[in-house]
């Protein structure tokens, strides 16, 4: 590893990777930071919608096999409002589906992919900026030491949660507001369709929705609530809800887990970075209604690779580039809350 690079990069999730991947494309010199161990667990569905998946194969490849889950493909969501009634909506035209797959596998893949330089057990811990350069400090929790890292741009790829973002504008953090999402895997069975990922919209289940997919005989479910209130009498109620009328069987806990998110995206509220420090994917606030984040991720972070290197050739505002390149982005992702709320006969994030 070096002390200086042309751009660091804090973490290897879908929106790091992207942006490694485009920046590595114009030879820059380029570092990943990521806080945990690679591949690395995250808590999610694991579905890659179209969008993602058109991007990840363009872009990337196909994903590897080993990445996918049984079933391979989920057909599309099923919104249950009730216990009884339920729509489905395909994940796309064909109705073939889209692939279900293990996020540990998909993104570390992704980021090998991206041929950038990686350094997993790596936490950034603060930055302070100069007319010149910025200088990073990290710990390298696997020798336990500080280390000094200069770069001229840096990316916050770091999720919802972002020491960069709350360094660069403390008042901004103080304006979010954050929920709690639970969730479950067990092994057992249940007598859902495992075909299809589904949605329970009802708000005694949870205060954006209750989810369940199967993944390699897994049940996994799962709720969230704002931050600050109790989501165990959700989770409890939910459970016997799948217990008593889909016929949930829970045997051993595999894993429970558990994160934050915050109301950026269903609010608009967008943190796009300042000066050379530029955030992507859900640092910046791309989510998506229903808690698909994986396409805007990957967009984000390939626009901020191609306004990094535009600054660089013709010294112009990186800053200003990404705000451009990401404007249909961040009205997409904007319209899709409007749309699931719509969808939901609610407001999707009462937080
Ligand atoms: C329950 C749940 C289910 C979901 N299901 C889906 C789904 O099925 N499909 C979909 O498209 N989206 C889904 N999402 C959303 C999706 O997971 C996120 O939107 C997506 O992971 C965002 O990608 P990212 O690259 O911005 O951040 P992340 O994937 O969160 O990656 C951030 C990385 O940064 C690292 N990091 C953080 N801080 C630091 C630091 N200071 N130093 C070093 N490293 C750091 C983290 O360890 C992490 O690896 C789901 C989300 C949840 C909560």
């Amino acid at each position: 590893m070096k002390n200086e690079y042309d751009v660091v990069i804090t973490g290897s999730g879908p929106s790091g990777a992207a942006a490694a991947k485009g920046l590595v494309n114009e030879g820059l010199s380029l570092l990943v930071l990521e806080k945990k161990k690679l591949p690395r667990y995250k808590i999610c569905s694991g579905i890659i919608f179209k969008k993602s998946l058109d991007i990840t194969e363009k872009y990337f490849g196909e994903i590897p096999k080993s990445a996918y889950v049984t079933p391979e493909l989920l057909k599309g969501v099923r919104f249950w409002s009730d216990d009884e009634n339920y729509k489905d909506y395909p994940f796309n035209k064909d109705g073939n589906g889209v692939p279900n797959i293990w996020r540990s596998e998909y993104d570390y893949w992704l980021v090998k992919e991206s041929g950038a330089e990686i350094k997993d057990c790596h936490l950034l811990t603060d930055f302070t900026e100069s007319d010149d350069y910025i200088l990073l400090k990290a710990h390298d929790n696997l020798n336990d030491k500080a280390i000094d890292i200069k770069c001229k741009y840096l990316i916050s790829a770091e999720g919802g949660k972002s020491v960069i973002r709350a360094k660069l504008d403390p008042e901004f953090e103080k304006s979010l507001k954050w929920f709690t999402a639970y969730q479950n895997y067990y092994e057992g069975s249940s007598n859902l369709n495992p075909q299809y990922y589904h949605g329970f919209l009802e708000p005694q289940y949870g205060e954006v929705y209750a989810w369940f997919s199967v993944k390699d005989g897994l049940q996994v479910f799962g709720t969230a609530a704002a931050k600050g209130k109790k989501i165990k009498p959700y989770l409890l109620k939910y459970t016997e809800l799948l217990e008593n009328k889909f016929n949930l069987k829970r045997g051993k806990m595999v894993r429970k887990s558990g994160c934050i998110g915050n109301n950026m995206c269903p609010e608009g509220k967008f943190y796009l970075g300042k000066n050379n420090v530029l955030l992507v994917g859900e640092a910046a606030g791309f989510l998506n209604a229903f808690g698909e984040g994986i396409s805007c991720a990957l967009t984000s972070g390939m626009f901020a690779a191609e306004a990094i290197s535009e600054d660089i050739k013709s010294n112009g505002n990186a800053l200003e580039l990404y705000t451009n390149l990401t404007k249909k982005d961040r009205r997409q992702t904007t319209v899709s809350w409007r749309l699931g709320a719509k969808l939901a006969g609610r407001d999707l994030m009462p937080i």
